[in-house]
């Protein structure tokens, strides 16, 4: 069985990475299993997705542990504990970041015990947020990384899974996915499928079994007020919105009343000031900005030089 695991954030076409792969998969012969992990409205947060394939019936259930590829779109997500991108890996896992850095460089920084690839997909967008096309690169080498998928099966299973989005996005996908693909050609087949895992050996996830109690202590009482304060949201972002004071006609409130974080304060004068320790990056108030006067600016472009 091959089990893959994509890490991303989330609106950088991880999803969609692990749909292809698994169509692509189905169309080689395979039983396949794919599906995502985010939460709601996560624009910017640690998203994943799986995949397993086999030529036999799937019977395992549930989020890989034990991975034969993890492909990582967005470097950044490597420090963040949340994210998980290193979580079991072992010495025939291989890992394929999204980075223009050398996969040596990389592999002295992890210390993982298999081997590491690279897939520089943000400098050939050249923007680190302009995405899905990431998520069709991340298809792209995975499939190409597996050995068992041949092109014309990558390129069916991308325009069956995006078709909905118009031809326009295929064609840019399909290149991006293709080149991604031919990338990745001298490492053809570098990962190898793995054993069936046996119920004798389930590793429990490392949650903490909390005793069934009576609702009105089980419950949580929140004592403090302002505590979502404590969550520094600003480190989701990919992009960060920025206002453009000569075109915002201070129409006071619809930008901070549709931030899904009320991360917008509207100042006595009607200005709208953008809280970006607590804004997640979802651009919600760029679409709903009457005069379009909130752009989205990469997050590596938001210096003080661009200021935001
Ligand atoms: S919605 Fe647009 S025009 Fe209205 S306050 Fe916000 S930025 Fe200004
Ligand atoms: S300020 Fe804009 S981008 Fe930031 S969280 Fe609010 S709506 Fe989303």
């Amino acid at each position: 069985m091959y089990r893959i695991r994509f890490h991303g954030r989330g609106g950088q076409g991880v999803k969609t990475a692990s749909q292809v792969l698994g169509t692509a998969f189905f169309l080689e012969g395979y039983e396949v299993q794919d599906a995502p992990r985010y939460g709601a409205e996560r624009r910017g947060a640690p998203v994943f997705a799986y995949v397993r394939a086999a030529h036999v019936p799937i019977m395992e259930r549930g989020v890989i542990t034990r991975p034969d590829l993890v492909v990582v779109a967005d470097e950044t997500l490597v420090p963040i504990p949340a994210a998980g991108v290193l979580q079991g890996l072992s010495e025939r896992t291989v890992l394929l970041l999204g980075s223009a850095e050398r996969p040596e460089t990389w592999q002295d920084r992890l210390k993982v015990p298999g081997p590491v690839l690279t897939l520089p997909v943000a400098a050939q967008t050249g923007d680190h947020g302009v995405l899905p096309q990431i998520g069709a690169s991340c298809a792209g080498a995975a499939a190409r990384l597996l050995g068992v998928i041949r092109r014309e099966s990558l390129a069916r299973a991308l325009q069956e899974e995006i078709a909905k989005f118009g031809s326009a996005a295929v064609a840019a996908n399909l290149e991006c996915a293709l080149a991604a693909f031919d990338a990745m050609a001298p490492h053809a087949g570098l990962v190898a499928a793995s054993a069936e895992i046996g119920a004798g050996d389930y590793q429990a996830p490392e949650w903490v079994d909390l005793p069934l109690e009576e609702a009105a202590v089980a419950a949580p009482d929140i004592h403090g007020a302002l505590t979502s304060e404590l969550a520094i949201t600003g480190t989701w972002r990919t992009h960060t919105p920025m206002i453009d004071y000569e075109r915002c006609n201070r129409c006071s409130w619809i930008c901070s009343t549709f931030c899904p974080d009320s991360a917008i304060k509207v100042a006595a004068d009607h200005t709208p000031r953008i809280d970006l320790d607590h804004c997640k990056g979802c651009l919600v108030c760029v679409a709903v900005c009457p005069p379009h006067a909130i752009r989205a600016v990469p997050e590596r472009e938001a210096t003080p030089e661009n200021p935001r």
